[in-house]
């Protein structure tokens, strides 16, 4: 087994960039967490990096040291351009500035669901899987995707766009263009619209809503407090996420054959509330073959993304490649 050694993972999200510490064995030594900004020229390229460096230096690690440094984005990576809607930044630029601060020749970079994955995977609730998907269900629905230890990310880099799954033809319009997808159902603003609807439908209870914000699309946790009062439009909604999402679960699984999906995110706080009934569509619609296939919550929430990007970068290192085999029994412990 080889030494010990230190990578850098820094998971860049549309608010906040967290950056951490993680060694070859998946201790997490020290994390830090920045406001995002805006990344447009060389200038502010390189105040970031020296920012990075800086928090590395004062963790007392040299750059030397480091075994690689991975970056997550929140956007589509493919062939080396950037398709990143939610953050304003000059990639390739941030790419080279990290590598000149760092004194590293490549920043192994990754999508950030993708590296969420990655990071359950390895030191989170993925146990020993070798395939996992995490479905992050927060606003929208993001979801990354390992196969046989692989990150998968496909032709176009659309590998894994469990969100954009038609599951309602001619449904409700999505930002992506297109009609009934996974995400219109299944995430905050998903289930408090089936909720509106089910009100308008004649099941409203007021008595039992009078916290829920109107002017708020995405208060999930105004429907599971209905939920848990008993009102039947929250039941509802719940109970279609639940359905859609099993069903589009079971979709995935005939392709990608995950050991196991992990539920992230926001309304995954919740999971208690609907996790059974997602179970049970998710079997009424699998293969056989695929029945055993576990559902449960990840466990690392907001620090998935650093481990995940520290452990592609090790992933991706030439030195380190070798030793990069899921099924190596040694490696992680
Ligand atoms: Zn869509």
């Amino acid at each position: 087994m080889e030494d010990r050694k230190l990578y850098l993972g820094i998971d860049y999200g549309g608010n906040a960039v967290k950056a951490g510490l993680v060694d070859t064995y998946g201790q997490l030594s020290g994390k830090t967490s920045w406001p995002t900004v805006d990344l447009l020229d060389k200038v502010a390229c390189r105040a970031f990096a020296s920012q990075v460096s800086e928090f590395v230096h004062g963790m007392g690690v040299y750059s030397s040291e480091l075994g690689g440094v991975g970056l997550a984005v929140p956007g589509i990576l493919a062939q080396g351009s950037f398709f990143v809607p939610n953050v304003r930044a000059d990639w390739p630029m941030l790419q080279k500035c990290l590598s000149q601060a760092l004194s590293k020749p490549e920043i192994s970079t990754i999508n950030d669901a993708n590296a969420a994955a990655l990071g359950e995977m390895w030191m989170g609730a993925g146990g020993n899987a070798h395939s996992a998907l995490l479905v992050t269900l927060g606003s929208g629905l993001g979801a990354g995707l390992i196969v046989d230890g692989a990150v998968v990310t496909g032709g176009h880099g659309a590998a894994g766009e469990v969100g954009h799954m038609t599951v309602v033809p001619h449904g409700r319009p999505c930002k992506c263009g297109r009609e009934g997808c996974l995400e219109r159902y299944a995430s905050a603003r998903g289930i408090v619209q089936t909720f509106r609807e089910a009100g308008e439908a004649g099941y409203l209870d007021a008595s039992l809503f009078s916290e829920f914000d109107p002017e708020s699309d995405t208060d999930a946790l105004a429907v599971f407090r209905a939920f848990e009062a008993g009102d039947p439009r929250a039941k509802r909604a719940l109970a279609d996420m639940a359905d859609k999402l099993g069903f589009a679960l079971a979709q995935v699984a005939c392709v990608a054959d995950p050991d196991v999906i992990l539920l992230g995110g926001g309304i995954a706080a919740g999971a208690a509330h609907f996790i059974d009934d997602l179970r049970e569509a998710f079997h009424s619609y699998c293969l056989e073959s695929c029945a055993s296939t576990e559902i449960r919550t990840a466990s690392l929430e907001s620090d998935a993304g650093i481990f995940g990007a520290a452990r592609y970068a090790m992933m991706s290192s030439p030195r380190d490649s070798a030793q990069r085999d899921w099924l190596d029994p040694d490696f992680g412990l």
